[in-house]
C-alpha cells in the first residue's frame, strides 16, 4: 500500500509539474507586451527618447540642443561624434529632456500605444492603404517582399525588436536596413532616403529607424519590406495583422500565389 501512495504521488506531482509547464509556456507563448508606435514628434534611439533632425549648421544644433535642454556633449555622445562639425550637414537624433516630452504629451504630441504579442510582427508603416508589388512571381522573377507608395520621408519603423545587421547602400535595394529577429527571422526595408540606425544597433518594435525614399532600383517612393526565415523569402501578409482596408494596386501583375 505503501509503495502504492508514493507511485500516487509521484503521478500527482507530474501531472502538476505539466500543469505549470504548460501554464509558462501559455504565458511566454501569448505574452503580450505594450509597443510605443514612433511619431513625427517622438522617436528613439538606443533607449533614449528624442527626435531625428537633418542639421545643416552649427547654430541650428545650437537652437536645437537649447530648446530641447541637452547638453551638447550628450549629443555628440548619442550619435558617436567627436566634434560638433562631424554632425553638421547630417541627421542627428536630438534626445529630449523630460519635461519637453511631457510637454509633448500634453500637447497630444505622444507616441501612441499599442498592445499585441511579442512574437508577432507590426506594419512597418504607420498607415499602409495600398500595395503596389504582393509577394510572389513579377515579370519571370520572384519579389521577395511587400511595396507600399508613401511619400519620401514617411517614417520606416521596425516590424519587431531585433538587432540591425546590414544599413547601408545594396546595389537595387538602395539604402536598406536589415534587422536580426529571434528565430532565425530578418526584416529587410529598402528604397530608403535616410537610415537612423546602424550597425549593431538594438531596436525596438515601433522604432523609427529609417525615412521612406527612391534609392536603388525603384520607380517612385516606395518601401520594400521583406520578411525572411533562414534567409528564405516568405509572404508578409501571413505575418502582419489583417489590414481589411488593404487594396493592391498591381498592373504588372502576372502571377502571384
Ligand atoms: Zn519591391
Amino acid at each position: 500500500m505503501r509503495e502504492r501512495g508514493i507511485i500516487v504521488t509521484n503521478c500527482k506531482s507530474r501531472i502538476l509539474l505539466l500543469l505549470v509547464l504548460i501554464a509558462v509556456f501559455s504565458i511566454s507563448l501569448f505574452a503580450s507586451e505594450i509597443i510605443y508606435l514612433d511619431n513625427e514628434h517622438i522617436q528613439e534611439y538606443l533607449g533614449m527618447q528624442g527626435r531625428w533632425y537633418q542639421v545643416s549648421t552649427k547654430n541650428q544644433l545650437d537652437a536645437l540642443t537649447a530648446k530641447h535642454e541637452v547638453e551638447l556633449a550628450d549629443v555628440l555622445r548619442v550619435n558617436s561624434a567627436a566634434q560638433a562639425r562631424n554632425l553638421i550637414g547630417a541627421y542627428v537624433f536630438i534626445p529630449y529632456s523630460q519635461k519637453c516630452l511631457k510637454e509633448l504629451e500634453e500637447k497630444g504630441m505622444g507616441r501612441k500605444t499599442i498592445e499585441c504579442r511579442d512574437d508577432q510582427f507590426i506594419w512597418p508603416l504607420s498607415d499602409v492603404s495600398v500595395l503596389t508589388s504582393v509577394f510572389g512571381l513579377r515579370w519571370g522573377e520572384i519579389h521577395p517582399g511587400l511595396d507600399m507608395p508613401v511619400p519620401r520621408g514617411t517614417i520606416v519603423r521596425a516590424a519587431k525588436d531585433g538587432r540591425v545587421i546590414a544599413s547601408g547602400y545594396a546595389g537595387g535595394y538602395g539604402k536598406e536596413i536589415v534587422i536580426e529577429h529571434r528565430n532565425n527571422f530578418i526584416t529587410r526595408y529598402a528604397h530608403n532616403s535616410v537610415n537612423f540606425v546602424k550597425v549593431g544597433d538594438l531596436v525596438r518594435k515601433g522604432q523609427a529607424i529609417a525615412l521612406v525614399g527612391t534609392t536603388g532600383r525603384s520607380t517612385g517612393p516606395h518601401l520594400h519590406f521583406e520578411i525572411r526565415l533562414n534567409e528564405i523569402p516568405l509572404d508578409p501578409l501571413d505575418f502582419l495583422p489583417e489590414n481589411p482596408s488593404l487594396q493592391v494596386n498591381e498592373h504588372r501583375l502576372k502571377n502571384w500565389r
